[in-house]
């Protein structure tokens, strides 16, 4: 068995995820937490060149990051790696399968295990949906006090797995709705199902700028919960004027000396509670009516240029850390082709309804709601799917 080698800072949810992946595969691992030991993030840096965690070795091998390490075992090529061993049994059938977890995956197995159907879900690698990245939940109802987003979800498991849900952390990685049983596969599985729930969420958005990719996780992070603990004492941005760049600002201000929110209009999207939060922290500065055109920096971040759209002006701003949040696309590539889509890319959906264009087949969350995108009417869009698939299916047995 190959010396693994991971390090971690102690609320990264991808830590969480790429330490999942290994247990699964029944190995162990020496961990080295940076936020504990704050001395080792510059041997991270000489050793991965990169100042984000996860990073992972594999013997000599520097695989990279979480989604690194995912990409290598949705390529099957892992298990070579760590020389274990897997074969893909024949295929499985299942009443009702669900692909993706987050409250609306969960949702739809808490309801369909209770009607007795057993649901089989193919949770994803990365597991839990966005609220694996939300540090506080505070309009759930039920939770008074609040609670953390990857709490939330493990509570959301364990109930879908107190009904029976037989919980499988792989991506579905392909689906054939021409013909039914539809057949959907991930790297270890194949199975045949009856019904078919779709729940993979959304992915967060990139600006698309060259030296944004080349100063990934080299600076440049998606993940504040994991990130930012690496940054402390110093200064940082954030991209984007919704909920989550609030959070994430204020977040952020428990390492930072100042965060600056960049965006590019003069009034934030964000709920009023989370703007009033973030105006009166002193740590954070807003840039209005500005776009990030250049993120500076030869090995890692050093700065990023803004423009202000109004003026034409462009100025740098020097920070080491830089987080988007610019908002989500939904996960629907497992299904182009195969289902009807808006012209965003979110499963369309019969009005009020999870029903998707092809029967038996229903979509819930985020992959389908262009609108509200919170975990409640996730949650809530589960519960509708679910219920819509029991009676689909009861339809089915009657003719
Ligand atoms: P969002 O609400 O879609 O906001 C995205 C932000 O990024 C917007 O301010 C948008 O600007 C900006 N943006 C988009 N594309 C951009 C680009 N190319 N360049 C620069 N800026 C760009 O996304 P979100 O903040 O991730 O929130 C998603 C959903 O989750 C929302 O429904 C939100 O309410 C919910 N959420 C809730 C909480 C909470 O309740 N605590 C926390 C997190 C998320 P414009 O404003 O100009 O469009």
């Amino acid at each position: 068995m190959p010396l693994i080698v991971m390090y971690t800072s102690s609320g990264c949810p991808y830590c969480m995820m790429a330490k999942h992946l290994l247990t699964d595969k029944g190995q162990t691992w020496t961990e080295i937490d940076v936020e504990a030991e704050p001395g080792r993030r510059t041997e991270l840096m000489e050793r991965s060149g990169r100042t984000s965690v996860p990073q992972i070795w594999i013997g000599d091998r520097h695989v990279g990051g979480f989604d690194e390490f995912a990409d290598l075992e949705r390529r099957g090529e892992l298990d070579g790696l760590l020389g274990t061993s897997h074969s893909r049994e024949g295929t499985e059938h299942a009443r009702v399968l669900i692909a993706g977890s987050g409250p609306a995956g969960y949702t739809a197995a808490i309801y369909t295990g209770r009607a007795e159907l057993e649901p089989v879900m193919l949770a994803g690698l990365q597991f839990g949906g966005q609220l694996m990245l939300t540090t506080e939940v505070e309009n759930y109802p039920g939770f008074p006090e609040g609670v953390a987003g990857p709490a939330m979800m493990e509570m959301f498991q364990k109930q879908a797995e107190r009904f029976g849900t037989r919980i499988l952390m792989e991506d579905a990685t392909r689906v054939d709705l021409s013909r039914r049983p539809f057949t959907v596969e991930s790297e270890e599985h194949r199975f045949s199902a009856d019904a078919l729930i779709i729940a993979t969420g959304a992915a967060a958005r990139w600006l698309g700028i060259p030296s944004e990719q080349r100063l990934l996780n080299c600076g440049v992070s998606a993940c504040a919960t994991c990130d930012g603990a690496l940054y402390r004492g110093k200064e940082m941005a954030v991209v984007g004027g919704g909920d989550t760049a609030m959070e994430e600002a204020l977040f952020l201000t428990r390492f930072a000396t100042k965060v600056t929110v960049i965006h590019r209009r003069d009034q934030l999207r964000a709920s009023k509670i989370m703007q009033d939060r973030a105006f009166q922290n002193d740590k954070i500065e807003f840039l209005w009516d500005s776009v990030v055109d250049e993120v500076l920096g030869e090995d890692y971040l050093t700065g990023v240029r803004v423009v202000n759209r109004k003026t034409g002006t462009a100025q740098e701003i020097p920070v080491e850390a830089l987080f988007m949040a610019i908002g989500h696309k939904p996960n629907t590539d497992l299904v182009r082709g195969q289902l009807g889509l808006d012209d965003v890319g979110y499963i369309k959906v019969e009005p009020g309804s999870p029903r998707t264009s092809v029967a038996g087949v229903f979509a819930c969350g985020d992959v389908m709601d262009p609108t509200y995108r919170q975990a409640i009417t996730a949650a809530g869009t589960g519960c509708m799917a679910a219920i819509d698939a029991e009676r689909w299916l009861a339809e089915q047995s009657a003719e």
